[in-house]
């Protein structure tokens, strides 16, 4: 199908243009119609007044015309000077047509004598008084008929009265006074118009401008907090609507800020994390080569300190690596169906080891057989970190127990120790990016403080959750509830 890319001009999508021409159209259209209404009515109210004016003084004639029995004969002087009175006075024509349609006065003489068969006359011969506007030539014609009273004598019966029609007056009058008039007044009506138009005209404009005055306010103070002149929060309370975008923006430009902190927080962090096992090394290594004759001992002591640091380096690298990588889209989840129990089993075997150089007795609980559709590898780095945790922050002689459990629609991991515990303070914080408790204890015992923060990133690429609640000195218990089946955003 041919699809037109039809693009507005630039003009028509401007606010200002917009408002403007909505308020000019709507003052535009009353003042035009106002002026053809009145007009209008103007127009038929002299034409109506006119003819009912005209009709009256025929009447007062039709009586006269009957008692001087005009219709038989036309030489009465009185009736002609009416007539012609008539005439004169409303700029007109008068005829007088008898009982046989014909013509037996026409005060302008042209017609008398003729017959005239026009439908108002057949209509008014029946009784009926008629009028008819014609505004292109400027006439009203109008026809009244002329009654006659007669007196009916009926066999012995009293005489009864009946009015019959024994002529029609058809008469026309000009309406050239009412032209004129009516020329004046729409002369007058366009003055005023064009004085409306003007003011509607100034009042759009100053509105539209008014109207648009804030926006522009608030596009120049985006503008300054994008060319970077200031980092205040804008403000442009003018009106409602302003002040929302107003809101909205200084909330995305504080999430920006947070973000921005955040971002130069882990920079400064990962130099820190990654400078101290290199200071170390150099130490070491500066304290060997500037003494002579260090005995082998020394030597290989200070050697299994540097390797120690170089496997620290190593580690941050791993888990700053692995961070990143969780750190990238969800689509990267590599997706199949796993037995969780199985998973969960092989990765505490994996541990045991060190469990069992504390003396810490490792349990796994499974409620159920758990088969759901996850990425194996990252499921795998969630288990082990956190069983890895429970170990590592544990007394000597302590437990950690693992259980699994599942619904229809998640499984959940639920790891607890009897460990040392995590302070209620900085039980939401420890999943931050090289969040550490007690910080010197962590690197002791090997920590990096990414643990977690991989942990989290990658439970929420598989849209599950993690929560922990601990006592200290007590122990905790780190809960991860997993979706089965994975649902995946397009
Ligand atoms: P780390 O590499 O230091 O262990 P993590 O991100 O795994 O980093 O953990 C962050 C901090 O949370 C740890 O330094 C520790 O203080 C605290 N923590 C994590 N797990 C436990 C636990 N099971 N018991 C007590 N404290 C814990």
């Amino acid at each position: 199908m041919l699809k037109l890319n039809f693009k507005k001009p630039k003009f028509i999508r401007s606010l200002k243009v917009r408002i403007f021409l909505i308020i000019f159209i709507i003052g535009l259209i009353p003042c035009i119609v106002m002026r053809y209404a009145i007009l209008q009515n103007y127009e038929e109210r002299a034409v109506s007044l006119r003819t009912s004016d005209v009709q009256t003084q025929l009447k007062i004639l039709a009586n006269h015309l009957i008692t001087y029995r005009y219709l038989q004969d036309t030489s009465s002087e009185v009736i002609d000077a009416e007539l012609n009175q008539l005439s004169n006075l409303y700029d007109g024509r008068v005829l007088i047509i008898n009982s046989n349609l014909s013509v037996v006065k026409d005060t302008y003489g042209i017609s008398e004598g003729k017959t005239i068969i026009s439908e108002e006359v057949i209509r008014c011969m029946k009784g009926e008084n008629t009028s008819k506007y014609d505004p292109n030539n400027g006439y009203i014609e109008m026809t009244i008929p002329i009654m006659e009273t007669l007196e009916i004598q009926e066999n012995d019966k009293h005489p009864s009265k009946s009015d019959i029609v024994s002529g029609v007056m058809l008469t026309s009058v000009s309406t050239d006074n009412i032209a004129v008039t009516l020329e004046i007044l729409s002369r007058k009506a366009l003055v005023v118009e064009i004085m409306v138009i003007l003011v509607v005209f100034i009042v759009s404009v100053l509105a539209s401008f008014a109207l648009v005055k804030p926006f522009e306010k608030i596009t120049d103070a985006l503008s300054e907090v994008k060319e970077g002149y200031t980092n205040d929060p804008i403000s442009v309370p003018d009106c409602l609507e302003t002040e929302h975008i107003g809101e909205a923006f200084n909330k995305v430009l504080s999430r920006m800020k947070v973000l921005d902190d955040s971002r130069q927080e882990f920079v400064s962090n990962v130099s820190h994390e990654l400078k101290t096992p290199i200071t170390s090394i150099k130490v070491l290594a500066d304290s060997l080569r500037v003494q002579e004759d260090v005995p082998l001992e020394l030597y290989r002591e200070f050697m299994e300190d540097i390797t120690e640091e170089i496997d620290r380096e190593d580690k941050i690298i791993n888990d700053l690596l692995a961070l990143v990588k969780m750190d990238r889209t969800a689509a990267d989840l590599n997706i199949s169906q796993v037995d969780i129990n199985l998973l969960v089993e092989m990765t505490m075997k994996r541990l045991k080891p060190i469990a069992v150089k504390r003396d810490i007795e490792l349990v796994y609980e499974s409620i159920r057989p758990v088969t759901a559709a996850v990425d194996e590898v990252k499921m795998t780095l969630v288990i082990s970190n956190l069983v890895e945790n429970a170990i590592k922050y544990n007394k000597e002689h302590g437990w950690v127990k693992v259980t699994l459990d599942a619904d229809h629609q998640f499984f959940t991991i639920e790891v607890a120790d009897s460990g040392i515990g995590i302070p209620e303070d900085d039980l939401e914080r420890v999943y931050e990016r090289f969040y550490r408790v007690d910080k010197s204890h962590s690197r002791e015992i090997g920590g990096t403080g990414l643990g977690l923060a991989i942990t989290r990133s990658a439970i929420l690429m598989h849209r599950g959750s993690i929560k922990a609640v601990s006592t200290e000195g007590e122990g905790t218990i780190f809960t991860v509830k997993i979706p089965l089946t994975y649902i995946a955003v397009s």
